[in-house]
């Protein structure tokens, strides 16, 4: 079957490097765009590459961002002094959909020397003096916070971390709105 279909095989393999993506939805979705809709086919492979080619990672917080400088990092309305880290730039955007956080970010997805030499830069160009770890609890989460926090330590740093309603071990995105909102009205100092 695949010989002589090869570039249909192509396809397949792509889709099945996603994530959640497997072989049978795979099959599915690269036949329907080769058989029923190459119009959308055409319109995904543009929005991939326009996407690739503009975003790119926010200098100061490393989030996701059209700019150099991300709208949060820019908006002024943001309370500076406050700054919640999270481990992956997709978390932010389901604490801004929350509506409860109204400081600044900062993805810290590894505790290499280099980025904690950003996060002390961040924390000093912001005057932050609370920081939320929005981060689901863990042994190796908990590890994390304290290895940050021990870094920050002489800096008279509040720290809180997300609460309540908050599953252990499970990623941030699989928490749903409303107890991510609970978690972090009810935030709790560590
Ligand atoms: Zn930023």
């Amino acid at each position: 079957m695949k010989k002589g279909l090869e570039k249909f095989y192509d396809l397949v393999d792509a889709f099945e490097s996603l994530p959640t993506i497997g072989k049978k939805s795979a099959i599915r979705l690269a036949y329907h765009i080769v058989m029923n809709d190459s119009y959308t086919g055409v319109k995904i492979a543009h929005s991939i590459e326009n996407a690739l080619k503009n975003i790119q990672r926010c200098v100061k917080c490393g989030s996701m961002s059209e700019h150099e400088i991300c709208e949060v990092c820019l908006d002024d309305r943001r309370q500076k002094n406050l700054m919640c880290i999270v481990q992956s730039a997709k978390d932010i955007f389901i604490i801004e959909e929350s509506k409860q956080f109204d400081g600044l970010y900062f993805v810290i997805e590894d505790l290499d020397p280099d980025s904690i030499d950003r996060l002390l830069s961040f924390v000093a160009e912001n005057g932050v003096n609370e920081i939320l770890f929005a981060i689901t609890p863990s042994l190796s989460n908990d590890a994390f916070i304290l290895f940050i926090e021990d870094k920050l330590k002489d800096l008279n740093i509040k720290f809180n971390k997300i609460a309540q309603g908050v599953p252990t071990g499970v990623s941030l995105e699989n928490v749903d709105i409303l107890s991510l909102s609970k978690a972090i009205q009810s935030k709790v100092n560590i």
